[in-house]
């Protein structure tokens, strides 16, 4: 199983199906610059 994991906050944002075990660093909603960003 693969796990998604913040690389910012390093929290496990979710989990995905995979042969071998992964980890994959993505940028969670609270820790998205870019999001916050559209918002102001
Ligand atoms: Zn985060």
């Amino acid at each position: 199983m693969g796990t998604l994991v913040c690389q910012t906050c390093n929290s496990t944002i979710d989990h995905f199906e995979d042969e071998k075990v992964t980890v994959l660093y993505a940028k969670c909603s609270c820790c998205d610059e870019n999001k916050h960003a559209e918002e102001v």
